[in-house]
């Protein structure tokens, strides 16, 4: 008679089949098992000889081919850690990337914790970059708008469930969304893919809004920096994750609105993915 197939066993035969569709088919197979099990991914491990069966069986199954179908696996199991927050995502928000963690980062260190300041999040979608700064810098008050009322519900949630209090949400169209005053540092995560970019296929599970913004890929940032100067402070900052290969013209869409002090960043493949730029008052246009 045979056995019944155990967890080490359903793991390889589940890792086998994402292997054509996943970066990390071994990493996905444990994190949904578990999920599906209600346990730590290490007592996957402690426990390989333990049988599988039944409708728990029946429940890896499904999310394995939800998976195959390209659905992200933060989907499946409802969450997303980012910062080391674990950030509750649907597919009305991005999936936070690891990324966006280097834009927290670089911001971070431009944000002394002992200093009160104002925090713009344009297009907050989970609440990912609001959030971990809003965890970081107790002292500074955050605001994340995005233009989708579910995301603002989700960053919401996001924000009750972790305890920070230092952070709002507001809805609208980038500056649409919040009052005539200035800011310290804006920060933004905008859709920067264009929207005939083949890549978009693959990204098909999440939102549209939250990737393409027009057939060019920058004109996000267009609309962003035409305003950005008439919302941050003397010598304030606008930081700004991009895609691939967008650093030449973003720079000379900052350079063109008057911005300084431009630099670009790489991310750990090496590739250049954000871009950080101050407003200096002097080189605004009297209005
Ligand atoms: N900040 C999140 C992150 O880094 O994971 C989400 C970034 S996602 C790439 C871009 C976000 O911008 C989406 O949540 C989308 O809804 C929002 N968005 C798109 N167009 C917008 C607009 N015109 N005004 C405000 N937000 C917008
Ligand atoms: N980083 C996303 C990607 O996978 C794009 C997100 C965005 O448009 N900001 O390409």
């Amino acid at each position: 008679m045979m056995n019944t197939p155990n967890i080490s066993e359903h793991l390889r035969l589940a890792s086998g089949r994402l292997q054509q569709c996943s970066e990390s088919p071994r990493l996905d197979a444990e994190v949904l098992l578990a999920h599906v099990l209600s346990v730590p991914r290490s007592a996957l491990i402690t426990n390989g000889d333990a049988p599988l069966e039944g409708p728990l069986l029946a429940e890896f199954e499904r999310l394995i081919a939800e998976c195959q179908r390209g659905v992200p696996v933060a989907y499946l199991t409802g969450t997303r850690e980012f910062w080391s927050l674990p950030l509750h995502v649907t597919p009305d928000v991005l999936v936070p990337r690891p990324e966006t963690e280097e834009l927290v980062e670089l911001i971070l260190a431009r944000l002394p914790a002992d200093r009160a300041a104002s925090v713009l999040d344009l297009g907050t979608g989970s609440g990912a970059i609001a959030l971990a700064i809003a965890s970081e810098r107790p002292l500074a008050r955050v605001i994340g708008t995005d233009v989708s009322a579910a995301a603002l519900d989700i960053a919401a949630g996001n924000a009750s469930s972790l305890g920070l209090t230092n952070v709002e949400w507001r809805r609208g169209s980038w500056f649409d969304a919040v009052a005539q005053q200035r800011y310290d540092i804006i920060v933004s995560n905008p859709p920067y893919v264009a929207s005939r970019d083949p890549a978009l296929k693959a990204l098909r599970n999440e939102p549209l809004v939250a990737l393409a913004s027009g057939p060019m890929g920058w004109e996000a940032f267009v609309a962003i920096i035409a305003s950005a100067p008439l919302f941050l402070t003397n010598h304030g900052l606008l930081a700004l994750e991009h895609g691939m290969g967008q650093a030449p013209a973003l720079a000379a869409i900052l350079r063109a609105r008057g911005f300084r002090d431009i630099s670009s960043h790489h991310d750990r493949s090496g590739h250049a993915r954000v871009m950080l730029a101050n407003f200096h008052a002097s080189t605004e246009e009297p209005s």
